[in-house]
């Protein structure tokens, strides 16, 4: 049993001095200051931050299959030195891809093995199962915490995209358990090339290739969608739009969000950097939806701070130097993904805080939201009850972007070596410290698959106690 304690502590209902007792891996009480005798150790933070650790929603782990991309210990390690205490995996690129239950428990044991955060799931949706209730249901009773689908080819030959039909199909069973359904949101349609050979080295020369155009296409298809299918607002379910990267969007998304089932994330790649900037041949900003120009950021920027996107998260998807084509800086034959798992953190605060956005705005965006889309009920906030996931950190100290503090198996990013504000000092998991500043990450592995309870299992096992 112990005593975290500093003067700015993010409470569910705004930063204020705060001391909160952990033991047996929960925040047991949140008073506003230290007992004058406390019976158990105090660890003082004084001036620091302390907030619910950072959920980030997605991430590529890529384990089984593709742990040379990334893997299970070297990016858990990540996300602990980066403040993130869980974080939920994509179907892809591990290799088979995620869409079956079978699959998904071999993810599962991974990540038992090797995890030193919290690590959650999303299932995959693809052709070939969207309308198959059974085999997605298999997934849910193995725990995943939801979905994930790509309208656009997803790069990984056996992640095939979903048509309008598929999402509608798979939508009604989701809405019926209650699960959250991300969706890679961007059309693919035939793009007219302005010049005959365009310069592949050239980051305009990707960005035409990827216009706007497609993701307001995907975004107009997909409310289309949820008003045809008549989905109504459901507990748990949320159609996800995962990685917004065009501003233009928002009016539309605001238009319909009071009124159906609709969540909008982003990243920090999004709102700190512009196609402007990106000079010739630096494949490692290549990511889709593409970064677009300054206007576009300083829209989404705005959208985050007036609350019309509900969630930022890393989009972490690595890939080795030979794949991100840093010899040939071809744009147009690079991997396109970021790296960026372990700034989550101070990328999103250095974005942020320009925006005006607040440390409690903060930890809505990183913390609260992602636990209520992934349905985390113990975890999110600092509260009696909750799960001791907590990050304490300095928002105006530089965090150590420098290649020897990157924990990631790649150290390719568009974050080293930049000068982010928000230094993480201490992480802790399940009341675990596994990260400190002086110490670094610890040994051994302190994270636990998160399985959800789905209703009707509870329900089942109910009815089954009655009969007995
Ligand atoms: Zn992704």
């Amino acid at each position: 049993m112990f005593i975290l304690t500093s003067s700015r502590v993010v409470h569910p209902d705004g930063v204020r001095p705060g001391a909160i007792t952990i033991r047996g891996g929960k925040i047991v009480d949140v008073s506003d200051k230290v007992p004058a005798k406390p019976r158990y150790s105090v660890l003082d933070y004084k001036y620091a931050v302390i907030s619910p650790g950072v959920i980030d929603v997605h991430v590529h782990m890529n384990e089984p299959g593709r742990e040379h991309w990334e893997g299970m210990e070297t990016g858990t390690a990540a996300a602990a030195a980066g403040g993130s205490t869980t974080v939920v995996d994509m179907p892809l690129n591990s290799n088979p891809c995620t869409t079956t239950a079978e699959l998904l428990k071999e993810k599962m044991k991974v990540a038992e093995a090797k995890a030193k955060v919290n690590v959650g799931f999303w299932g995959g949706i693809t052709p070939d199962n969207a309308h198959n209730d059974e085999v997605l249901w298999g997934m849910l009773k193995a725990g995943a915490l939801g979905f994930k689908s790509f309208l656009a080819p997803s790069g990984i030959s056996d992640f095939a995209n979903v048509s309008r039909s598929d999402v509608a199909g798979a939508m009604h069973f989701l809405l019926s358990k209650g699960a959250p359904f991300f969706v890679h949101a961007e059309l693919v349609t035939d793009v007219e090339q302005a010049e005959e050979n365009p310069d592949p080295r050239k980051y305009s020369t990707y960005l035409a290739t990827r216009p706007a155009k497609f993701e307001e296409d995907a975004a107009h298809m997909l409310i289309d969608v949820l008003v045809e299918e008549h989905i109504p607002p459901t507990r748990g379910f949320f159609l996800h739009i995962a990685h917004l990267g065009d501003a233009k969007n928002i009016e539309a998304f605001r238009a319909v969000k009071r009124r159906l089932p609709l969540s909008v994330e982003t990243c920090p790649h999004y709102l700190l950097f512009a196609a402007e900037q990106i000079a010739d041949g630096d494949t490692k900003f290549k990511c889709a939806p593409p970064l677009r120009d300054e206007a576009n950021r300083r829209g989404l920027l705005e959208a985050v701070a007036s609350g019309d996107i509900d969630i930022i998260s890393s989009d972490h998807s690595p890939a080795p130097a030979d794949l991100k084509e840093t010899q040939s800086g071809d744009f147009l034959k690079a991997w396109g993904g970021i790296s960026g798992m372990q700034y989550l953190l101070p990328a999103t605060w250095t974005a942020v805080k320009a925006a005006g956005v607040d440390l409690f705005q903060l930890s809505q965006l990183l913390s609260t939201n992602p636990a209520h889309l992934a349905s985390l009920q113990h975890k999110g906030l600092i509260a009696a009850e909750m799960d001791a996931d907590i990050v304490v950190w300095d928002p105006e100290a530089d965090a150590d972007t420098s290649t020897t503090h990157n924990r990631h198996q790649h150290k390719l990013s568009p974050y080293t070596d930049m000068k982010l504000k928000g230094k993480v000092l201490a992480t802790f998991v399940g009341g675990h410290k596994v990260f400190d500043e002086k110490q670094g990450v610890f040994d051994g592995q302190c994270g636990k698959v998160l399985r959800r309870k789905w209703l009707d299992i509870i329900r089942d096992k109910k009815q089954k106690n009655a009969e007995l």
